[in-house]
């Protein structure tokens, strides 16, 4: 029997693989170690008593009393706290989902690798802040890591295990997310509710605001490079409104194999769930005759200057994805806090940047955690003091 844990399962992807778990008959065919949350813990309580976890864990411990009232009587431990959550994940199990949002989800995730676990990875930040970090760990231990972001998924799949040197260019598509037919003077009054409305995709209201400001597919050219060992040159990003195609795979001999799907994310969860099988899953099935059209754009830079900065921090290099990803998600929780407009994360993010490289440069690549959140404090600090600057 397999086990499982899922860290960040009280979130929208968390609650996608639950729904996937319960249907597979869990807990007859699976068994549940741990399942974190944060804020949520009545629905952490919820899941861990249907799954009947070993262990359930809320970052936040001022919320453990509520938790611990809630699994009362069922005999599954209760902890809190960001330790506890790395050690939850250290507990081996055979599959384990990173499924936290933002950086936070870093540590967890290399306790799974530094155990030699299955690692399902959504949590594209770990590999944006700390990729060389995060491969080199799994290299080390002869941990897998599962790609289950659509796009990176869908290029795992349509790679079908060729070679990478072959191949020509790998093309990841962009919805364009809320804002993508606005005329960009409206963008600088867009609201926090206006951006938190996902034209195709239901997720957390963090990365809908990042698939509108275009940083997502940032933080999605970064995280493909970094997984595939891809140079920035060969990887392309299309807008395509459908969200039918989520990437595709160009060779050299002119053939580009795409991987087509329902804009649902129980697709590539499930997918990395049953690999190296395929399952029956409940995902609609692909009625082309029905959309009868899917259409492609080049997306446009000055709308979204996020791509432009992606670019440039993979060229960079060295800890200027740590700065990049905690740069934005400072400049996120203030537009958030309506502390600045829509359009002024990306000068802010590009500001951290800048300041960064001008006073130290980005210099190696971080080889620890420490050395990994230092950097992460730092950008989320040059972020915060230039928000807003002219
Ligand atoms: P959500 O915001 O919906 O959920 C985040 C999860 O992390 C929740 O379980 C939340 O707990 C928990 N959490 C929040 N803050 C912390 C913290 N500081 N420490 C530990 N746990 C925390 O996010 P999504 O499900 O949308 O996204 C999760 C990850 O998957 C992200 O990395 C995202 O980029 C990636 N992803 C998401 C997709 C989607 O469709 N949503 C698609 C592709 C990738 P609680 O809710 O209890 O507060
Ligand atoms: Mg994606």
């Amino acid at each position: 029997m397999r086990s499982i844990s899922v860290l960040g399962a009280t979130g929208s992807i968390g609650e996608s693989a639950f729904d996937l778990l319960m249907r597979a008959g869990e807990p007859e065919t699976f068994r549940t170690i741990a399942l974190t949350g944060a804020s949520n813990v009545a629905r952490l309580a919820e899941m861990a008593r249907a799954l009947r976890a070993e262990i359930a864990v809320t970052a936040m411990p001022e919320k453990l009393p509520e938790l611990r009232e809630a699994l009362a009587g069922t005999g599954i431990e209760a902890a809190a706290g960001p330790e506890a959550i790395a050690e939850a994940a250290a507990r081996p199990a055979d599959w384990t989902l990173s499924a936290i949002i933002g950086a936070a989800g870093l540590p967890p995730g290399l306790e799974v690798l530094r155990r030699g676990g299955t690692l399902a990875l959504a949590n594209k930040e770990s590999l944006v802040a700390a990729g060389r970090l995060v491969m080199a760990e799994a290299a080390r231990s002869g941990a897998r890591i599962l790609p289950v972001d659509s796009e990176h998924s869908a290029i795992f799949q349509s790679l079908n295990g060729e070679n990478l040197e072959q191949v020509e260019s790998v093309t990841i598509t962009a919805s364009g997310g809320a804002f993508r037919d606005w005329p960009l003077e409206r963008l600088a009054r867009a609201t926090v509710s206006e951006a938190s409305c996902h034209p195709n995709w239901a997720m957390g209201q963090r990365i809908t605001i990042d698939s509108a400001s275009m940083f997502n597919k940032a933080l999605e050219v970064i995280e493909t490079h970094e997984f595939f060992g891809i140079d920035e040159e060969r990887i392309r990003v299309l807008v395509h409104p459908q969200s039918i195609i989520h990437a595709f795979v160009s060779h050299r001999d002119g053939a580009s194999i795409a991987h087509m799907g329902a804009p649902d994310m129980r697709h590539a969860i499930g997918y990395a769930l049953n690999w190296p099988h395929r399952a029956a899953l409940p995902v609609a099935a692909l009625d082309l005759a029905a959309l009868g059209s899917l259409t492609f754009s080049a997306p446009d830079e000055t709308r979204w200057p996020a791509l432009r900065l992606a670019r440039e921090v993979i060229r960079a290099g060295g800890a200027a994805g740590a700065v990049l990803n905690a740069a934005k998600e400072q400049a996120l929780d203030d537009f958030i806090a309506g502390r600045i407009g829509f359009m002024d994360m990306a000068p802010a993010v590009e500001r951290a940047l800048e300041a960064c490289a001008r006073e130290t440069g980005f210099s190696a690549s971080p080889a620890s955690l420490d050395d990994v959140l230092a950097w992460d404090l730092r950008g989320r600090r040059l972020a915060a003091s230039t928000a807003g600057a002219a």
